[in-house]
């Protein structure tokens, strides 16, 4: 059987820990994983690093710099001959989908496209109702300071969200490699602190719309265990009623626990893979 961890970080994140990847990888070998896809933040487009707002921490510390790309790659290459024999080692990237920035993204997987086996596709940065681009994920002060209005009505954050999440699954990058789009409940992260409603019957929608666009570009889906341990989430992203609506669709999904840290691997894997295994049987 494979075990398969399909999103992990390394500490070219510069928001995790500072641990070696072959830590990462031992501690995934003794956990029983078979296969495990380093998917390292990529470098965020020159341009849009010079427009940033927000916090200077976030502008610096959200990915890899442009100049730690050739020691990722060879450090990735590196732990796949080292552990090639005991756990399969794929490279890849979480690749920031950035509406303006389109075809920088492609042109940098099209320079990566030798070496890479797989993608997970993410959205954690939004426009908000002034244009400005703004990450969804640092932390409830940001995601509140520049979405203020759409605070007042949460479904129209989340309309927002899945506006873009669906532009990046619309999105052609160029590849024909695994695409996995990422977390894509993300926008619920500080969903207790900021007593957000469910999705309303246009949001479930949007989802339902959504997941037929990902089926039909047969891309996978990141079942990640992230959102468990933060105290204002406390679910998988996405969440189990979509997984199911997912799964039923045919759409795959990945396990992925999207570690910043080695003891962060394996996490609520069992739960996970159990749940996708009970409503695989219905
Ligand atoms: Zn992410
Ligand atoms: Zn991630």
């Amino acid at each position: 059987m494979i075990k398969k961890d399909g999103h992990t970080h390394t500490r070219f994140s510069h928001h995790g820990s500072t641990e070696q990847l072959d830590e990462y990888i031992e501690h995934a070998i003794k956990l029983g994983f078979t296969e495990y896809v380093v998917t390292e933040h990529a470098p965020l487009p020159q341009k849009f690093l010079e427009t940033f707002v927000g916090p200077d921490d976030a502008r610096d510390n959200s990915a890899m710099a442009a100049d730690e790309l050739l020691l990722y790659k060879s450090e990735v290459e590196r732990i796949q001959v080292k552990y090639g024999d005991q756990i399969t080692i794929k490279a890849g990237f979480e690749i920031d989908y950035l509406k303006n920035y389109e075809s920088d993204i492609r042109r940098f997987l099209k320079e990566q496209a030798s070496w890479i086996d797989e993608i997970v596709l993410s959205v954690h940065f939004l426009p908000n109702n002034d244009g400005i681009i703004a990450p969804i994920d640092y932390d409830p002060e940001t995601l509140s300071a520049y979405f203020s209005d759409e605070r007042q009505n949460p479904q129209v954050l989340f309309q927002r969200y899945y506006d873009a999440v669906m532009q990046s699954v619309n999105f052609d990058t160029g590849l024909k490699i695994p695409v996995r789009v990422g977390h894509i409940t993300l926008i619920r992260k500080y969903q207790k602190l900021l007593q957000l409603p469910p999705f309303d019957e246009v949001i479930k929608q949007q989802i339902t719309e959504l997941l037929q666009k990902i089926k039909q570009k047969n891309y996978q889906l990141d079942f990640n265990a992230a959102g468990f341990s933060k105290p204002y989430n406390g679910e998988s992203y996405p969440t189990f009623d979509i997984a199911e609506q997912a799964v039923k669709m045919g759409i795959k999904l990945i396990y992925g626990s999207d570690a910043h840290k080695v003891d962060a691997l394996g996490l609520y894997f069992d739960e996970m893979n159990h749940f996708i295994e009970e409503v695989t049987k219905e």
